[in-house]
């Protein structure tokens, strides 16, 4: 398997958009949409205004077909471990260890080239649960054209509790960054929202002309019938952090963005019930057995709230 899944430069300058697709090695929605993508461009003989490159995350777990092999390489980009790995070569331990060395690098040496004024990288993601259509940023980049564009509910604050994304790592390092959640794995819907939301991507970039591609507005009305019933931008406030010997167990039936009180009983471990420590909207359900990160709570925000965040 090649690190690189494809890539196309236009003949005029524009931007540069990195797909990232299965850095979560189950989650190979994204792989199958950028597929099509290029396939369409090329079919279609669409006319690319700068550079679109598909590169695959975690090459070992999306082999297996499992999530990670050692550790969540989506939780690793912190500055210290990602330069320690670019050290020591010879000496690594772990599965994810080379590949978030050659991912590393390969997405470095993309950005370390002048040719391009703006850079976007999208990391693609799918969940185990319903309405898993999302964009996770930073609060700072929240209200880009691009990910406006994108129609789909925004979160925000997700980096307080979640350390080591490959977002936030290269957020930090000045490039536009957001995870898009296409859906639930596996499913035609999740691979059909990833390609209308790339397809969104390149026309709100310049990279593409709208009158040329009847892709967008078909796609564009599909995107606003899923987002139609969901809130437009919440803010994470609360995660329940669970260990692998936590048994821990999601009650069934929750659904991304669904308002649960304080006090209500959401999920078992070992230990016990747990319940809601606070009235919010529920987000991504851990319906799946790897990782560490059970729920969160989420607020929808009102434009009070919003108000005096910018003060
Ligand atoms: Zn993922």
């Amino acid at each position: 398997m090649n690190r690189i899944l494809d890539d196309i430069s236009g003949e005029k300058e524009g931007p540069l958009v990195i797909l990232v697709a299965g850095i979560h090695g189950n989650e190979t929605v994204g792989i199958e949409a950028a597929k099509d993508i290029f396939r369409k461009i090329r079919e279609k003989e669409v006319h690319l205004d700068g550079r679109l490159i598909c590169i695959l995350g975690n090459l070992q777990a999306i082999a297996s077909n499992k999530r990670f092999l050692a550790y969540d390489l989506n939780r690793a980009w912190k500055e210290d471990y990602v330069n320690l790995v670019a050290e020591k070569a010879d000496q690594l331990v772990h599965a994810e260890d080379r590949e978030l060395r050659e991912l590393h690098l390969t997405i470095d040496e993309l950005l370390a080239s002048d040719e391009h004024e703006e850079k976007i990288l999208v990391d693609l993601h799918a969940t185990s649960s319903d309405k898993g259509n999302f964009i996770i940023i930073p609060e700072a980049e929240a209200d880009h054209p691009i990910v406006k564009a994108l129609h789909l509910p925004v979160v925000i604050d997700m980096e307080k509790y979640l350390e080591g994304t490959l977002l936030n790592y290269y957020q930090y390092h000045g490039v536009i960054s957001f995870a898009f959640e296409g859906g639930l794995i596996g499913s035609r819907e999740a691979i059909e929202l990833h390609e209308s939301g790339i397809w969104e991507i390149l026309d709100t970039a310049g990279m593409i002309s709208h009158h040329d591609h009847e892709e967008v507005d078909h796609y564009e009305k599909k995107l606003r019938a899923i987002s139609d019933s969901l809130p437009s931008k919440v803010k994470a406030f609360y995660r329940h952090w669970v260990e692998r010997e936590d048994e821990f167990v999601m009650k069934p039936g929750y659904i991304n963005f669904q308002k649960v009180e304080k006090g209500e009983l959401l999920a078992r471990d070992k230990y016990g019930p747990i319940f809601a420590p606070a009235t919010g909207l529920i987000f991504m359900p851990l319906y799946q057995d790897s990782g560490n990160d059970g729920f969160f709570l989420v607020q929808e925000l009102v434009r009070e709230e919003l108000v005096n965040l910018y003060q």
